[in-house]
């Protein structure tokens, strides 16, 4: 996956914020930030999107949410927070590796846009 963007912020290849990483994910900071907090949790084996992932990633879709609620302890965001996928065109996906957005520490409305 040399072109996906996502996978050469992984390999070191386009510069990037990077806030955690381990065997299976890697964060970093968004480049176009929509809240105080505004984070990218990626999995480290490129997947396009949600629809993408079967049984044997499992473990794998474990872990991340696991770094998801380490990011939020560590980003101090008990007072909330927000995650979203987006999936597909009609959700807005732009970059086609599965990530997940963390958004906080600021107040958010409901439906989105
Ligand atoms: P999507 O629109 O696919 O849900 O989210 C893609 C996100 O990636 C956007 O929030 C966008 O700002 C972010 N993004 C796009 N290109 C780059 C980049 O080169 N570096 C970083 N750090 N974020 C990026
Ligand atoms: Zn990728």
């Amino acid at each position: 996956m040399e072109q996906c963007l996502f996978c050469r912020i992984i390999a070191g290849e386009i510069p990037a914020e990077i806030v955690y990483r381990d065997e299976n994910a890697v964060v970093f900071k968004d480049i176009n930030p929509q809240a105080p907090v505004h984070l990218l949790v990626i999995p480290v084996r490129h997947i396009a999107r949600l629809t993408d992932p079967d049984a044997a990633d499992g473990n794998m879709l474990s872990q991340i949410f696991t770094v998801i609620q380490r990011m939020a302890t560590d980003q101090g965001l008990e007072a909330g927070f927000r995650v979203v996928t987006n999936c597909g065109e009609n959700a807005g996906q732009t970059v086609n590796h599965l990530h997940f957005h963390i958004l906080g520490r600021r107040c958010m409305s409901w439906p989105p846009g």
